[in-house]
């Protein structure tokens, strides 16, 4: 019953709405106490000869408002309580999102993404079922039950004594299953994650598994797990469908007694057959409130073991938060690095070490560097995905660390085209103004052109409304790549930062939106980071990394006089074009 603790948080927010729910179903016991009354009091009167038709049609109409007041009651008690789970269930899927959206990349490599589906849904839909028919088979079984069971002492306790003898083999049969239902449940759910986050894995990447002509090996996988699910949900259905039965016959037991013993009262004298028939509909009446008792334990212990689930993602602290006292303004001024050493949580491999680094104003920064040098991570230090230790080094922006401002003010004034653009599955327009929602449909048009898709996307069927596949199947990839800085750009932040965006596009593109970038970003920070040399060619300040440290550091035409690594790479990349080209004469 923890779990109802743990939920009254939410009992206490909503406690109108759940005092209500529950004088409601006391009402609702109350009112069908009266029914089996009335048809006691119509037998005796019978058997006494003594039922007028006044008296006949005074109980029925009795019965029949009863009936409708109990159908009125009904209706709203459910409205009272499920409605409240509902609500329940929207906040927590609600609070289960925003914690995803703050989580660092280090919680994405730790849990799988089938998981928190599977917590977003299986976890949510079970703990709004405790606060929907848990809290009422709580009260049913409880409040109802008793009230049944005071009344059913009323009439005759020595009956009510004999009647409910078979209770307790009925509170053992309900813990034993409850127990073993809370265990095999708790695996039914995780073979639940396992396979969604197979399924979610596979849909991604069914290109590289048609690719490799793997799709036989995959679905022998499959089914496998699949069996797993099924077995295991087997499991938790064979004790589920052993809870019926079980109380059925305890039920059918308590009628046994009830009736031979209470037709011995009846020939002793001790008992009147209107009251005996009474009895009887009420033990009838009993038998919800007992299946409730079952159901109980069932809802309960699969809400708890949910509700631990669920909690103990939230428990899960985000690593990057704002500190107090932050800056909600952007500061301006030049990007300056000033890194002693860097490693990422977890790793004690070094990936960027004595990086000191002043990027003006205005000033386009180029890193090349090989596959692994430490690009992508100077870029996502900026964009604080991962916090520098003190002893680690700084990041400041005119000044200020880039740790006392706001993540929202911070993230909202730099704009990244990461390395594998995301696409949505929206439409085009939709995914080039995700960075900037409010822009016009000229704005974005303008946005593509830039970048140099607007003539890949006019020739798409609705153009600038063609709904993207998911994560852009129906793309190419240097359109991916493309929507991905057309996105960029149109917020025009005061930094902006592309990593290798540019690797899948042809030269003569390249050198289009190389110009429009340019010009658009007059006077503001650009950082782009490449492994192609031309990319970055016009930067006013090149560093090369090698091994995530900085091994020369100019413009274009300084690094190419030094004769060194970058003059090596600026050879071989001009030699791999001519080659390209047609080749080279030897
Ligand atoms: P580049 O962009 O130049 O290809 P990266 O910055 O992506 O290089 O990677 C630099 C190094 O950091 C590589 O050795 C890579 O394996 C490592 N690395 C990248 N991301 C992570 C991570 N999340 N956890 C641990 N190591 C990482």
């Amino acid at each position: 019953m923890r779990v109802f603790l743990d939920l009254m948080w939410f009992f206490r927010q909503h406690k109108t709405r759940y005092i209500t729910g529950i004088v409601l179903l006391i009402m609702v016991a109350l009112l069908s106490l009266i029914p089996p009354r009335i048809v006691g009091l119509v037998i005796n009167a019978l058997t006494h000869h003594q039922l007028t038709h006044a008296k006949l049609y005074r109980d029925l109409l009795i019965i029949l408002v009863t009936a409708l007041l109990t159908y009125g009651i009904r209706y709203l008690w459910r409205i009272m309580l499920f409605g409240g789970a509902i609500q329940l269930a929207t906040e927590l899927r609600t609070k289960l999102y925003h914690h995803f959206t703050v989580m660092a990349p280090e919680f994405y490599h730790h849990k799988r993404t089938g998981d928190l589906m599977a917590h977003s849904t299986n976890d949510v839909q079970a703990i709004q079922e405790t606060a929907s028919e848990g809290v009422l088979t709580l009260v049913d079984s409880i409040v109802t039950g008793s009230v049944v069971i005071t009344t059913m002492a009323f009439l005759n306790w020595k009956l009510t004594i004999v009647s409910l003898l078979p209770m307790p083999l009925m509170a053992y049969a309900v813990t034993r299953y409850g127990k073993m239902l809370h265990d095999r449940f708790y695996l039914a759910q995780a073979a639940f994650s396992d396979i969604n986050d197979r399924v979610q894995e596979y849909v991604s990447g069914i290109r590289v598994i048609r690719a490799f002509g793997q799709e036989d090996w995959e679905r022998q996988n499959f089914v496998a797990l699949s069996r797993d699910v099924v077995n295991k949900s087997v499991a938790v259905a064979r004790i589920d469908s052993l809870f019926d039965p079980t109380i059925s016959v305890i039920v059918g037991l308590s009628y046994f007694l009830s009736i031979a013993v209470g037709a011995m009262f009846v020939v002793h004298g001790t008992l009147n057959l209107g009251n005996l028939t009474t009895f009887t509909l009420y033990l009838g009446q009993l038998i919800w409130p007992m299946l409730a008792f079952g159901f109980l334990f069932n809802i309960v212990e699969r809400g708890r073991a949910s509700y631990e689930r669920v909690e103990n993602l939230l428990a899960v602290s985000a690593t990057i938060t704002n500190k107090p006292g932050a800056k909600d303004q952007m500061p301006s001024g030049s990007v300056a690095y000033a890194i002693r050493q860097f490693s990422y949580p977890g790793s004690t491999h070094l990936v960027l070490r004595n990086i000191s680094l002043d990027i003006e104003q205005g000033h386009t920064l180029g890193i090349v560097g090989r596959t692994g040098s430490g690009k992508t991570t100077l870029l996502r230090l900026l964009l604080r995905e991962f916090d520098l230790k003190p002893e680690e080094g700084q990041i400041t922006i005119g000044g200020v660390s880039i740790q006392d401002v706001t993540l929202n003010a911070l993230r909202a004034n730099i704009a990244y085209a990461p390395q594998d653009a995301f696409i949505f599955s929206q439409s085009v327009a939709d995914n080039i103004a995700f960075s900037c929602p409010q822009a016009s449909r000229e704005e974005i048009m303008h946005a593509a052109y830039q970048a140099g898709v607007l003539e890949d996307i006019e020739q798409f069927p609705d153009g600038f409304d063609t709904i993207v596949g998911e994560r852009g199947t129906n793309l190419s990839g240097g359109q991916k790549q493309r929507i991905s800085i057309a996105r960029s750009i149109l917020p025009n932040t005061e930094i902006l930062l592309l990593d290798d965006t540019l690797s899948a596009v042809d030269a003569r593109t390249e050198t289009h939106i190389l110009e429009q970038i340019k010009n658009v970003r007059l006077g503001r920070t650009t950082i782009i980071a490449t492994h192609r040399l031309k990319t970055i060619e016009h930067a006013d300040q090149i560093i090369v990394l090698e091994n995530g440290v900085i091994a020369e550091v100019g413009t274009h035409e300084y690094l190419l006089s030094l004769g060194g690594r970058y003059w090596d790479m600026y050879q071989r990349q001009q030699l791999e074009t001519q080659v390209e080209r047609g080749g080279v004469e030897v």
